[in-house]
Parts: structure tokens; C-alpha cells; sequence
């Protein structure tokens, strides 16, 4: 009963360990109160010994558990009495999961094992020292890796060190509020079916990370490694592309360069092309602005990804082919196409008519100034699809996902991105 928990301790012999104090209280014979008097008054210890052993048959009656026996109800009986209830702290919140939530995590495109994953970590059975010290497997519910809080899901995956760090080294350069994000299945929802909707490929991408976080952090846990967070980056990115594109999410549209492209047509030899595009989140005013400009090639040549204020999406996109225009300027490019797949404002701009919205007649001024400067490039409408790159990096400028400096220092993993999915060569 004195013995001690070893550096190597197995689950099994640690388990015995933490029941040992419940054990203790109820591994022997006791008086029962519900045999009072009885023939015990009166008697001496002597009487009820012989040969150096208890007269069993004359304690019988006066004992609790006459069998003498452990059983596991009587065990659990006495843990039931005398163990405190503990409640660990977790986010309280009257978040109630929306029924869709559960269909999403099912259409999310990545592997089974992913999404299984998923749907565990939203309905919360995933064994976190925070769950398994409530079900009393351990003593404390500290995080193994930093020691300093306890290991809820939500610190386990987005508010640990080292996971604070994947999120922020990784292609988004994230860091989640600790104030905003109170339970992970609310977080999920958010980003599924609600306000921070993301598309079907950042939705991979997040759900490949934190598949990748938790596999990282068991792997330290219990080969007592230590997590590498540069490899839960890589590796999070490499397996959501992957699939991706083995199941041919990225369905290709050939160019007539025999390039390919998804959607984007390429322009002809020594003519670029300036996608632009905006994002534009009413509640906080904020406008995200994409520009791209690339060769026939596909290749990128310049861009820029600008957050803004603005009061319309009118204006949103008018600032957007500003800056397109702002580009041209900048490189001399003479001959080029420039895209925008805002059709009015390609109508209007084309018309050269300023009045177009009263929001924003100055910013329609300047562009027609700068086209005139550029000797009327062509302004062309294109559809969304051919336009989705510009559309990627200005809704992950909303979102702060994209690092504003992504064209003269591009992360290796947006590059890959860009290679895989965008179809552009950075
Ligand atoms: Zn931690």
C-alpha cells in the first residue's frame, strides 16, 4: 500500500495508484452501525480470537460485508461516498450545436479518418486530460506539453504555445481570441455554417491541422518527444493539398497554351493579365482587395493584397480596380487585360461614367484618370471562376489570412497553394 508511482509507471499500475486512496477506505472488515449491541458488548478481543486467527463465525453478525469479498459495486459504492466531486472549469456557454453542424464535418473534403476526427472533437470524447480526469483516470488535468493550464480542447488545439505557433507559422497567420473562441464545437460551427464561413478548401485545410496537432501532441505524450511545429505545418498543408488533388478537387480548364488552368485563361504571349477582386465584410466596414497580374504563362509577375475601409461592395471593387490600375501605372505594363468580374463597374468604367454610385465618385474619377494615363487598357468582365485567385486573397485579407508582403516574400506553403490549387506559379 506504501508503494510508489515509477518514471515508467504502466496505465494499468497507475490506475491502481489513483484508486489507492478510495481503496484504503473500504478494504477492511468494519463494524456494522446497523448491528448494535448485539452480542459484541461486553466482550473481550480475546474471546473472538484463537490460535493467533478470528473466530469468523462469532464476527460474522457484526461485520458490514459479511463476504469479506471486493466487488466492483461495493468499490464504486464507497468512491460514489467519499470522493469529492471535482468540476473542472470549462467554458461555460449556452451554445447550443446547430443540427447542421454534423452534415458539414460529414462534406468536408478530406480523408474519413479527418472527419471522424472532427465530429470526435465537436461532440467531445476525445481523451484531453481535461476529459479523462473527469472520468477519474488521472489526478490532474494539466496540458503535458506546457504545463500551465489545463488541457481543454480549446487550449489543446488553438490557445496552447506551441499551437498558437502552428496557426501563426502556417499559411494563415492566425491567432485566435481567447475572449472570442469560448467552445471548440462553437468554433467549428462558425466556420462551417456560420459567420466566418470559410470555402471548402481552408475548411480541409483547418481540419488537416488540427488532425495534425493532435497526433503531434499523443506522439509527445507518449514517447515523451517533443512537438515540432514546423512539421504540423507542413505536414497539415501536404496532406490536405494532397487529397485534394488526388481526388481532383481541382479540376483543371486547359488554357490555350496547353497550360492548365482552373478557369483562369491565360492571356497571349507578351500580354499580362491583372485579375482584381474584393471581399467585403459589411458589419466591419473592412474591404480586402486582391490584385494579381501574371504572364501567359500563368506565372506570377506582381500583385498586391490591400485591407481597406469602405461603405458599399460597389465601392469595394472600385478600389480594387484602382489598385489593378495603380499596378499598371507602377510597372509601365503597356499592353495588358485587366479583369474584374464586377460586371456594372466594368459597364460603367467602360461607359466612363462617374455617377455610377454616389458612394464613391471620387474613387470612379481616379480610375478613369489613371486609365487614360494607361491609354484605355482593356477593362474586361470575367467570370468568378476565372477569377478565383484574386477572390481567394481578398477574402483572406477580410479574414487576416494572408500576409501583406505574400508577393515579395511568399511562404513556401502559399506558393505551394498557389501551384496546387490558385493554378499560379509565384
Ligand atoms: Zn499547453
Amino acid at each position: 500500500m506504501e508503494a510508489k508511482k515509477g518514471s515508467r509507471a504502466s496505465w494499468g499500475w497507475s490506475s491502481l495508484l489513483v484508486g489507492r486512496d478510495t481503496l484504503k477506505l473500504g478494504i477492511g472488515w468494519k463494524l456494522s452501525s446497523r448491528v448494535p449491541n448485539a452480542e459484541w458488548e461486553g466482550r473481550n478481543v480475546s474471546s473472538i480470537i484463537s490460535r493467533n486467527s478470528w473466530k469468523l463465525g462469532e464476527l460474522h453478525n457484526c461485520l458490514s460485508s459479511v463476504e469479506g469479498e471486493y466487488k466492483v459495486k461495493s468499490g464504486y459504492q464507497i468512491a460514489k461516498k467519499t470522493l469529492k466531486s471535482v468540476e473542472v472549469a470549462r467554458p461555460s456557454s449556452s451554445f447550443v450545436i446547430p443540427k447542421g453542424l454534423w452534415g458539414a464535418i460529414w462534406k468536408l473534403k478530406v480523408a474519413k479518418k479527418v472527419k471522424h476526427f472532427i465530429w470526435r472533437l465537436c461532440s467531445n470524447p476525445l481523451p484531453s486530460m481535461v476529459n479523462l480526469f473527469k472520468k477519474r483516470c488521472l489526478e490532474n488535468a494539466s496540458c503535458p506539453i506546457c504545463n500551465m493550464e489545463e488541457e481543454t480542447s480549446e487550449h489543446l488545439f488553438l490557445f496552447c504555445k506551441w499551437t498558437e505557433m502552428v496557426w501563426f507559422g502556417s499559411l494563415f497567420c492566425a491567432r485566435w481570441n481567447r475572449f472570442e473562441v469560448k467552445r471548440m464545437e462553437e468554433w467549428w460551427s462558425d466556420l462551417l455554417i456560420g459567420v466566418a464561413k470559410v470555402d471548402d478548401w481552408v475548411a480541409s485545410l483547418f481540419a488537416c491541422t488540427c488532425w495534425h496537432i493532435w497526433k503531434e501532441r499523443c506522439k509527445a505524450v507518449f514517447d515523451n518527444g517533443v512537438v515540432d511545429v514546423s512539421f504540423v505545418i507542413q505536414r497539415s498543408f501536404s496532406a490536405a493539398a494532397e487529397f485534394w488533388s488526388v481526388n481532383g478537387f481541382d479540376k483543371c480548364v486547359k488554357g490555350n497554351n496547353g497550360c492548365s488552368f482552373k478557369g483562369w485563361l491565360p492571356p497571349s504571349s507578351g500580354v499580362l493579365k491583372v485579375n482584381c477582386d474584393a471581399a467585403f465584410d459589411e458589419s466591419s466596414g473592412v474591404a480586402g482587395i486582391g490584385v494579381l497580374v501574371r504572364d501567359d504563362k500563368g506565372r506570377l509577375v506582381d500583385g498586391c493584397c490591400i485591407r481597406a475601409k469602405a461603405c458599399s461592395m460597389n465601392m469595394a471593387e472600385s478600389l480594387a480596380l484602382k489598385e489593378a490600375l495603380g499596378i499598371c501605372l507602377k510597372l509601365h505594363i503597356d499592353t495588358c487585360l485587366i479583369g474584374s468580374d464586377c460586371l456594372n463597374l466594368v459597364t460603367v468604367v467602360n461607359q466612363m461614367d462617374v455617377n455610377w454610385d454616389w458612394l464613391c465618385p471620387g474613387i470612379m474619377k481616379e480610375i478613369l484618370l489613371m486609365c487614360g494615363q494607361l491609354c484605355w487598357p482593356s477593362i474586361l468582365h470575367i467570370k468568378r471562376i476565372g477569377n478565383k485567385a484574386a477572390d481567394w486573397v481578398a477574402r483572406s485579407v477580410v479574414r487576416r489570412m494572408c500576409p501583406m508582403d505574400w508577393v515579395l516574400f511568399p511562404h513556401p506553403l502559399w506558393c505551394l497553394f498557389c501551384l496546387l490549387i490558385l493554378r499560379v506559379q509565384v
